[in-house]
């Protein structure tokens, strides 16, 4: 089991993933990759543990959206969950082990016992869940290839597991997310995204929790409705605007072409959503990840949706957005040591560009 650990510095928690570790000769050649690319390979690869008829290379799936009839861990699916094989976090708790096995263990407010190597550096069990979501059956489609109702069912399930994984009380945050290509840091090329529910709340969504609270507290409203409202005025970074979702690169957008896609009417979490407007987000996707293919040369990329913490789901403070980052620069001195970003794309200008390669 891996293990969270916690930099009293600065209180956030980083993941000591065990299971996946790599011994230090290993990192030599990480950045030597070549980049995926979708042509030029076939439909199906029969070492690929995400390729129908190769079912038996991943655990047992969680769901699938299959043909009627056809039985769990076989073919016959178009989206599948299955547990990760090298999870971060996984859900076997680490109850016993933690009072039988260390000596020094504390009790964390869920219950949950965690060992305290000292009082200055604290850790708990790595509990959580780490899924992985088979996007499509086919080895060779990726996102701007999907059919609309592909990636429509692909957002669906998303919305499935969300509720589902969000009835487990030790879990305080679910994220979603998609690595696609080496630079995004997958090295799988059948597309696939990720699900990982963490026992802790993540220090940077705790600071952006906090800034919108305060701004509900002192202004009384939601601070992402009030800075839709702003981005609507001005218009210069909109890419792209419907019924019920806004496409925009943000005023102070931390890489170069990140895109955030939010709803307009009010909502904390995307998993609220009814499925009409699930469908909806997912073909918005596959239209800006299409546009950016074009625009970018066919980038990788990363998107994330961002959620409050579970407990927050129904709060007013909150409202969620799909961040699409495409990898196209790397974060380097200044901005590891400082946090701080130096994008060298300006925001105004990279939406006009890309509104020119989302036409229909
Ligand atoms: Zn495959
Ligand atoms: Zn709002």
């Amino acid at each position: 089991m891996s293990e969270l650990r916690q930099d009293p510095t600065t209180r956030e928690w980083v993941i000591i993933a065990t299971e996946r570790r790599r011994r230090p000769h290993e990192f030599e050649n990480v950045n030597s990759g070549k980049k995926g690319s979708y042509e030029n390979i076939p439909e199906y690869s029969e070492d690929c543990p995400f390729c129908p008829g190769n079912e038996y290379l991943s655990p047992n799936e969680i769901k699938s959206f299959r043909r009627y009839g056809t039985f769990p861990n076989s073919t016959g699916w178009w989206v599948r969950v299955v547990p990760n094989k090298f999870p971060a976090l996984s859900a076997a708790s680490g109850i016993a082990q933690g009072v039988s096995a260390v000596k020094n263990v504390a009790m964390d407010f869920t219950g949950y016992f965690f060992p305290r190597a000292t009082e200055i550096f604290r850790t708990k069990p790595g509990v959580g869940a780490h899924e992985v979501v088979v996007d499509t059956s086919k080895h060779n489609e990726s996102i701007p290839s999907f059919s609309d109702k592909q990636i429509q069912e692909l957002f669906l399930m998303y919305k499935d597991r969300y509720l589902d994984l969000r009835n487990d009380p030790r879990f305080k945050y679910i994220i979603i997310f998609k690595n696609s290509g080496v630079n995004a840091g997958t090295s799988i090329i059948h597309s696939h995204s990720q699900i990982i529910a963490t026992p802790v709340i993540p220090l940077t969504l705790r600071n952006n929790i906090q800034q919108a609270r305060y701004y509900f507290d002192e202004v009384g409203r939601c601070i992402f409705c009030d800075m839709i409202q702003a981005e609507i005025v001005d218009g210069r970074r909109i890419i792209l605007q419907t019924t019920d979702f806004i496409v925009f690169h943000p005023f102070a957008s931390m890489n170069p072409f990140e895109t955030w896609i939010m709803p307009l009417s009010h909502e904390p979490c995307f998993a609220n959503e009814d499925t009409n407007k699930i469908k909806a987000l997912g073909v918005i996707v596959k239209k800006v990840i299409s546009g950016m293919k074009g625009a970018l040369n066919d980038p990788d990329y990363n998107f994330v949706f961002n959620n409050p913490p579970i407990a927050d789901e129904k709060e007013e403070y909150y409202h969620w957005s799909l961040r699409i980052i495409p990898r196209i620069s790397m974060k380097a001195g200044f901005e590891i040591g400082t946090g701080m970003s130096i994008n060298t794309a300006v925001p105004e200008e990279t939406a006009e560009f890309m509104r020119g390669f989302l036409k229909e």
